[in-house]
């Protein structure tokens, strides 16, 4: 289990020439934590955002001269620091007529007791907004993620329901306009029941004077966070009638002292920094006995077994060997620098042995445990520091290890495969490191490297990213976190990527500790949870619930090509199992994946097969096991043939349910179904996904025949999965990324190139 990495977070990417408004500078002097609402106003009708006209009157004598500058009908609300919500308080008066009506409203207000008890600045007077409908738009600053725009419908939308919808700044017109496409209540913009329609570039527009590139949350450190709410919006615009802005004590405005943005930046391009990580030459290891077996010494064992080509220098305060090699006394005195040093010994004798390691060595992985996960952060703040006097990259503590299997770099788990893959593994937990080389290398996943990170008390997550985006061996990435630490630099990572590769995100322990303290609704409705999603819509993040669907989505990211210029979206399925292929058929339509039932041209061709009764050719294709035995099974041929020359979906999903064949009388058609698969991949490259469910009854025989038929089709670049459900989970993921990697591309950005 990974710690939450305080002092890794950044709070905002800080721009030495951010600007400070004069309003916020006089309210940060002050000492003040917020600005009054005509301040609020103030500033956002600098940015060019439409606020009512109004005044500011000490007292219901001076209403009738406000009202005079104003036209009517007028607004009067209680202008003071202790009432949070005016309207709770008695505090906002609409639709007043004239200058005595807002005299009249205010000697009420100032009767109320909650106001008369309240230390009441004054009173605004303004315009009264036509009527449209209301919505929120906010900001804040996430911790982990730095500033995030917001937007909801107003009410109960907000308030009971949580529809809002938030991005990471600075957002691009298009996400804007996407954000209001989030909304369950969007069809309310639209005029449903009765409403009026609205404007709905105006709220965009409003959003990107917030929180788009230069908006106010990029070029103003000192705020924390805004409350536009509501915000009225009509055919013809948007009018900001109320504002709350929270502000940062002036001292947070500056990065925090030993966060990351501090540490000093290697300048080496991501593949030399971390090539001694992933491509070790040499490896010392920490811990391993001349006397009995010891986590270290199953390292070496494992390491030798793998085929590691480098040299290993054991580490041994006495020993002159350590199984069978020579040993020396400390890190600093191996016979050539340390590229890689394997660290398992008690926690609090780490942080003295890294000191010592004197510049002799690039990367130290900790394996031991007892840091801030056991409630010791200060020992691991003594690690890290030692690790940077000692000037080694820490990785870890907390963790198993490393597996690089190009060239036989480097390995942890036992027996595992030396086949590399293309997919790029960071985990924060180091069991779970371990299902994802063994789990996944059943079913077929193929890894360019995976790190157990751990507590990431210096390298984290985003640090790893960024090796695998320069990596050429490594085409999609794969996550799982339990603290993305710098969140920021993430997000920054993948949107500035010359070449954007997908990642598949599977988080532990989701909570919004920490994000507690927020002070405004916006900041009430952030978190965790939708500072991922709003990610996940901006870049080609996807995020998954189990470890199951993590392995099945990047399996299908190794054996798919991604095709961004035609983002799947249909579905032909094709098998035994009519029940099976109508539960599916909802099923991916619930995930986005139309299962259309076929006509014109496909539909006659399939008819004109003649095949035998029982077989259903609409789609989904309907094929009993005397169908599929049609002429050992290479009937498939011509079935797959029609869906590809005629119907054209984005992907074709074969699922075959075992049990109907193997080990039953007469033919066993699956080799040729198989081989009917392979072609149709061959005779139209590129048309469409093509996966395959192997479904089986979990008799021993059935395993084994799917084994057998499974690593056929993976040979011949199929992707096989257990279930039908677990195909649409993960063709809705890529169909999710190539959407995302079309958007990066719209914008400019160069795609992948494979
Ligand atoms: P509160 O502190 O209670 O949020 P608001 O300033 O948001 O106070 O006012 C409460 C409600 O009054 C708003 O939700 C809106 O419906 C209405 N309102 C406030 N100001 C105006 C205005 N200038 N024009 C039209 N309606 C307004
Ligand atoms: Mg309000």
């Amino acid at each position: 289990m990974a710690a939450s990495g305080v002092g890794r977070s950044r709070n905002v990417p800080s721009r030495p020439d951010a600007m400070t408004d004069p309003l916020l500078a006089d309210a940060l002097a002050a000492g003040r934590g917020a600005l009054t609402e005509s301040e609020g106003k103030a500033l956002l009708a600098r940015c060019g955002i439409d606020v009512p006209r109004s005044r500011v009157v000490a007292a219901a004598e001076e209403a009738a001269t406000a009202a005079a500058g104003l036209d009517g009908p007028f607004v009067a609300k209680v202008v003071s620091r202790e009432i949070l919500h005016k309207s709770d308080a008695g505090g906002v008066a609409v639709g007043l007529a004239d200058g005595a009506a807002v005299a009249e409203a205010i000697r009420e207000m100032a009767r109320r007791p909650a106001i008369a008890d309240a230390g009441v600045e004054g009173y605004l007077v303004e315009e009264m907004a036509p009527a449209g409908l209301e919505v929120v738009v906010g900001a804040i600053r996430d911790p982990q993620f730095g500033p995030m725009v917001m937007v909801g419908l107003g009410g109960i939308f907000v308030e009971v329901l949580g529809d809002v919808s938030f991005r990471l700044c600075p957002v691009h017109p298009g996400e804007a306009a996407a954000m209001l496409d989030d909304l369950e209540g969007a069809a309310l913009l639209d005029g449903a029941r009765g409403s009026v329609t609205v404007s709905r570039g105006a709220i965009v527009d409003v959003l990107l004077k917030i929180g788009g590139e230069g908006g106010l949350m990029l070029r103003e450190d000192a705020i924390a966070e805004i409350d536009v709410n509501p915000m009225i919006v009509t055919a013809g615009g948007a009018v900001a009638v109320d504002a709350r802005v929270i502000l940062r004590p002036a001292t947070y405005a500056a990065a925090a002292p030993g966060s990351a943005a501090d540490r000093p930046r290697d300048d080496l391009p991501a593949l030399e920094r971390f090539r001694p990580l992933f491509h070790p030459r040499t490896v010392a290891v920490i811990g391993a006995s001349a006397t009995k077996p010891t986590i270290g010494n199953t390292f070496i064992r494992r390491m030798q077994a793998f085929g590691y080509p480098g040299a290993i220098y054991p580490i041994h305060p006495k020993a002159a060997h350590v199984e069978g090699l020579p040993a020396y006394p400390s890190l600093g005195e191996t016979p050539a620098p340390v590229d890689y040093a394997y660290v398992a010994i008690g926690a609090e004798r780490v942080p003295a042995l890294l000191a010592a390691a004197a510049g002799n060595v690039a990367f130290t992985q900790v394996i031991s445990s007892g840091f801030r996960e056991e409630g010791n952060a200060g020992l691991e703040d003594r690690l890290a520091a030692a690790a940077h006097a000692g000037g080694t990259r820490l990785v870890g503590p907390n963790c198993l290890g490393t597996y690089s299997p190009r060239e036989c770099s480097l390995t942890f788990p036992i027996d595992a495969p030396t086949e590399p893959g293309r997919i790029g593994i960071v985990t924060q937990s180091g069991g779970l490191g371990t299902d994802i080389i063994k789990r996944g290398q059943w079913k077929g996943l193929g890894l360019s490297a995976l790190v157990t990170a751990g507590n990431c008390a210096d390298v984290g997550p985003a640090d790893l990213v960024e090796y695998y985006l320069a990596d050429d061996g490594t085409e999609a990435i794969g996550l799982y976190l339990e603290d993305i630490g710098d969140g920021r630099q993430f997000f920054d990572l993948l949107r500035g990527a010359a070449r954007p590769k997908p990642v598949v995100v599977l988080r532990g322990g989701r909570s919004d500790a920490g994000r507690a303290a927020a002070k405004s609704h916006t900041g009430a409705l952030a978190g965790d949870a939708r500072a991922w999603r709003a990610l996940a819509a901006q870049v080609p993040v996807a995020l998954v619930d189990t470890v199951d669907e993590f392995l099945d989505t990047l399996v299908a990211l190794q054996y798919l090509t991604l095709r961004p210029e035609r983002p799947t979206a249909s579905v032909a399925l094709f098998g035994n199992g009519g029940g099976t292929g109508v539960l599916a058929t909802d099923f991916f339509a619930e995930r986005g994946l139309a299962v259309h039932r076929f006509d014109g041209a496909a539909k006659d061709a399939l008819l004109a097969l003649g095949l035998p009764p029982g077989t259903s050719v609409a789609n989904p294709i309907d094929t009993p096991v005397i169908t599929l035995q049609t002429d050992e099974g290479r009937i498939a041929n011509e079935i797959l043939d029609i869906i590809y020359r005629h119907a054209r979906p984005d992907a074709v999903v074969m699922h075959l349910n075992l049990a109907a064949f193997v080990g039953r009388a007469g033919v066993d058609p699956v080799d040729n179904l198989i081989g009917a698969a392979v072609a149709i991949g061959r005779a139209y490259p590129g048309q469409a996904h093509f996966a395959l469910a192997l479904r089986v009854d979990g008799s021993p025989e059935l395993d084994d025949a799917k084994r057998r038929y499974g690593g056929l089709a993976r040979d011949a670049g199929i992707p096989v999965f257990d279930e039908l459900p677990e195909v649409a989970r993960a063709l809705a993921v890529v169909g999710h990324l190539e959407r995302a990697l079309a958007r990066g591309n719209r914008r400019g950005v160069r795609s992948s190139s494979r």
